[in-house]
């Protein structure tokens, strides 16, 4: 069979081939990055075709979602997206090439005449299947039927106890029996193409040569291949991507809630975070490799190390990935990313503080942040002249409220009368202060920092005193006092 190409290059190409029908799933963005990365790694192309013809499942403003979701995550495309609702010229003159070569046929039955079929199947236990009924109606009948405007869909004509075979590039060898496979409807009443005639027409059309998509399409390819084979066109070469599971090693769905893209960065993940960590979903480089950068994976992904089994989305790893990203940013990007998140937060109020406060409690987070929107939880003690928490927490282990309020009080004095303040100054001084007075750490850094930070668990003492200030960290600790 010769390849038919209007690949006019020659070269690889690939494609995503998205359906409007929601947010862009995790799993979506994983298929978009595999064929952007086999497609970049040959020198190919990597193109997006808007598979919209299912109109009952569209959604408005999807498409500029998706759109929008792969430029966010670096995946650039090549070209203009196909849109397949504009195609319908195309399909339509496909199909009827079908019927002229006698591998297709048109179809009138009604859909109650489908139903009852469908029921009869079922009574007998049979897989619900077109019967072909209307394989085999005379030239003149359809003639007649057609002539009186009678709604009907063209169906291929699947031929009868035939192997149909593809090599998968990540299950290897398929082998189906045409027998299994339904006289599927290439196009409906409406004029639409279904998504099996359109996916074929296309991928010939637009000289697809390699298809990277979701395991669930597997079930499709010996459709997709009898009508490769009915045109006469050269098929793409097929790999079907594993699902990604949750933890209860289902399919990660689009219910729950945070499979979309979208929802990952509306939490801060980085986009080259979650390109690096999906990019592992599915593949492994082989190596103790973790953190890769989009060039890194251009050249190192391969698509025979793709895995056969589904890969469960471990929501730590990304954290751990994201982390470290994180840690990479400068301070001004950081700060800027971390912006709208203490906005949301903090409102009006964060006009309150210098650019300089806030960007020193952000990066005193930087080490700690997983994703950016945790910068809201960690920095709360930051941004409020209200410390909220129970006077118990003052007290170190064993110790007593008196002696914790003794110790604050001196700790303040000395606090009062320091010159520099600044981390490395308060820490220096105030530890010798310690020592001096014959105190542990334990019995003086823990009221000290609870009384700032109002928290079990926060950064030290000194970190948080040197960003509040003086002023700030004195009215704390005579609050703490006071409770006590
Ligand atoms: N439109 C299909 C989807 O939404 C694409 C299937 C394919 O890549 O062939 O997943």
């Amino acid at each position: 069979m010769k390849r038919v190409t209007h690949n006019k290059k020659g070269g690889v190409k690939t494609r995503m081939a998205p359906s409007p029908t929601g947010k862009l799933h995790i799993g979506g963005l994983r298929t978009a990055l595999y064929n952007y990365l086999f497609a970049k790694q040959k020198g190919g192309e990597f193109w997006l075709r808007i598979e919209d013809t299912d109109r009952t499942r569209f959604v408005p403003g999807a498409t500029e979602e998706i759109f929008a979701m792969l430029k966010w995550a670096g995946l650039k495309w090549d070209g203009d997206p196909a849109v397949q609702s504009k195609r319908l010229e195309i399909y339509q003159k496909y199909a009827p090439e079908l019927i002229k070569s006698g591998q297709a046929y048109y179809c009138f039955c009604t859909s109650e005449e489908l139903e009852k079929m469908r029921g009869e199947q079922q009574a007998k236990k049979m897989a619900p299947k077109y019967d072909g009924r209307c394989r085999h109606l005379p030239t003149a009948k359809i003639k007649q039927k057609l002539s009186k405007n009678l709604p009907h869909v063209i169906r291929l004509k699947v031929p009868e106890n035939k192997t149909v075979e593809f090599d998968d590039g990540v299950y290897g060898k398929i082998k189906y029996n045409s027998d299994d496979v339904d006289d599927q409807v290439l196009l409906k009443s409406d004029g639409y193409p279904t998504y099996h005639l359109a996916v074929v027409v296309d991928d010939h059309e637009m000289g697809v040569t390699h298809v990277l998509r979701g395991e669930e399409w597997l079930p499709s390819t010996p459709k997709h291949i009898l009508l490769y084979q009915a045109f006469g066109w050269q098929p793409p070469i097929y790999c079907h991507l594993p699902n990604i599971l949750g933890a209860n090693k289902k399919k990660l769905s689009k219910r729950e809630g945070d499979a979309s893209a979208e929802d990952f960065k509306n939490k801060g993940y980085l986009p080259e975070a979650l390109i690096n960590y999906i990019a592992l979903l599915g593949w492994n480089p082989g190596t103790k490799q973790e953190i890769f950068s989009m060039e890194e994976l251009v050249k190192q992904f391969d698509i025979k190390k793709l895995h056969k089994s589904g890969a469960i989305f471990d929501l730590k790893k990304l954290d751990n990935i994201n982390g470290q990203y994180i840690r990479k940013l400068k301070s001004k990007e950081l700060i800027n990313f971390c912006r709208p998140y203490l906005t949301e937060v903090y409102g009006d109020a964060l006009q309150n503080y210098s650019d300089e406060y806030v960007a020193s409690v952000v990066t005193l987070e930087q080490e700690r942040l997983k994703k950016l929107s945790d910068i809201t939880a960690s920095t709360q003690l930051f941004f409020t002249d209200n410390l909220e928490y129970d006077a118990k927490l003052l007290i170190w282990k064993k110790s007593d409220k008196t002696a914790m309020s003794d110790n604050l009080t001196i700790i303040k004095q000395k606090l009062a009368d320091m010159g520099e303040w600044d981390k490395p100054n308060l820490e220096k001084e105030i530890l010798q202060f310690i020592k001096d007075k014959k105190l542990t750490n334990g019995e003086a850094l823990w009221p000290l920092r609870v009384a700032l930070s109002g928290q079990e668990n926060s950064p030290g003492p000194f970190e948080i005193a040197a960003i509040l200030g003086k002023q700030e960290s004195l009215r704390r600790i005579k609050a703490a006092v006071d409770k006590l």
